[in-house]
């Protein structure tokens, strides 16, 4: 019998991107789906069958140019949005009273699902675009791999997070600590991970509770179509993503290093900044249809959020890396571990070094074989199939 499924989750392209194969999976198979995200997102989440409801949402500003990541930072980034979600839940507890779901999935970066889910009673279960945490790999670890240093400072800006965190549980009456300080929540029964376990690190320590879907790109992938060039030059996508993407400065970079160059350029720059001039080798936009540009790329220069690493991998597309954030340097230097790319330190790219970093991705031909058998791995996994059967066993349905 059909189940109502709530997912809430933060209106980022690489938080709600992961999710939509999975809710047209279940939409397929029967289940109402009622979709919590910020407005902007909403039109996407409608247009496959889910039922959408507005959800607010406010990011700190923040300066334009390189982002200067700090624990403080996030935490008071946590804060609003735990203000935002407590000012937004009684009208949402009104609405689902009369309309209960059997379940709610949440994103641990917004702390409304869990809230809805405790306030209600209702079994909850995790959603994870990125790295799982457990006790072999902590958030903690996962910030110093990212380039902060294992001192003192970061310490107490992590116990203070955590308390406050315990203090938002035991408000909720959630007591049990949580096994990665990321997520909000008490550790959920169902945690489902939009990583493939080859890629998680410390991924064979986790137990049962975590199901390793790795990436889909379901209806996206025909959703918008785009067209290689027709005289056949390789095609290198250059982009930075939907969050830490106003560096004007890198795009002028690669207009320096790769115009009128053996490539068809493609890069998308976002929209926080204006767009370059493009040289007669370039097409540059604010935001073009991924899946559809990485079937055709050879070579992907991102800043490594999980979503375009996993879908680049899932393409076969090697990639070099250049992140804007910690968890990005952790997400490119798993890529590099695994073999199928390199990594650059953001601050000190040079367009010559852009040139020959991708000319050596392109040509090598052990980067080429290791992406290839990935890629190939990744697509015989139905991951939204294994996440609603997971689904399904825990509702009993
Ligand atoms: N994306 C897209 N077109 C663009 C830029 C991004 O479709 O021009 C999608 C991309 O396919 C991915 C998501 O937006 O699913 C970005 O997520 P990611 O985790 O890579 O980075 P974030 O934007 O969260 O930093």
């Amino acid at each position: 019998m059909g189940k109502h499924i709530v997912f809430a989750v933060p209106p980022g392209h690489g938080h709600v991107n992961p999710t939509l194969p999975l809710v047209e999976e279940l939409v397929a198979r029967g289940h109402r789906i009622t979709y919590l995200t910020g407005a902007d997102l909403l039109p996407k989440v409608a247009a496959i069958g889910a039922t959408p409801i507005e959800t607010p949402w406010a990011m700190p500003e923040r300066p334009p140019g390189p982002f200067k990541f700090s624990v403080e930072m996030f935490a008071g980034m946590q804060a609003m949005m735990r203000q935002l979600a407590e000012q937004a839940l009684p009208g949402l507890l009104e609405h689902f009273q009369q309309d209960r779901p059997d379940v709610i999935c949440f994103d641990g970066f917004s702390p409304i699902g869990v809230m809805l889910a405790a306030k209600l009673d209702v079994p909850m279960v995790g959603l994870m675009p990125s790295m799982a945490f457990n006790e072999h790999h902590t958030l903690r670890d996962m910030i110093v791999r990212g380039g902060m240093a294992a001192d003192e400072q970061l310490d107490k800006a992590m116990a203070a997070m955590a308390e406050g965190q315990a203090a938002f549980r035991a408000s909720l009456g959630l007591a049990e600590p949580a096994t990665g300080v990321l997520s909000l929540g008490p550790s959920a029964p169902l945690n489902l991970v939009f990583v493939p376990r080859e890629f998680q690190i410390a991924g064979d320590s986790f137990d049962n509770r975590y199901r390793f879907l790795g990436p889909a790109v379901g209806s996206r992938a025909d959703d918008e179509s785009w067209q290689p060039p027709a005289d056949g030059s390789p095609v290198l996508f250059i982009s930075l993503g939907t969050a830490f993407n106003d560096r004007s400065d890198f795009y002028d970079m690669c207009v320096e290093a790769f115009g009128n160059s053996r490539w068809h350029v493609v890069m998308a720059v976002g929209s926080r900044v204006e767009l370059p001039e493009a040289p007669a080798n370039f097409e540059i936009a604010a935001h073009v249809p991924q899946p559809a540009v990485l079937a055709a790329t050879t070579v992907f220069l991102s800043h490594t959020g999980m979503n375009s690493t996993l879908e680049s991998l899932y393409y076969g597309v090697p990639l070099v890396s250049v992140p804007q954030m910690p968890e990005q340097t952790v997400n490119g230097g798993r890529v590099v571990e695994l073999g199928m790319g390199r990594q650059l330190d953001p601050e000190a790219i040079t367009a010559q070094l852009l040139r020959d970093t991708v000319e050596e991705v392109a040509t090598d031909p052990v980067i080429r074989a290791n992406v290839t058998k990935f890629g190939e791995q990744l697509r015989t996994v139905d991951g939204p199939a294994l996440g609603a059967d997971a689904l399904e066993e825990l509702l009993g349905s």
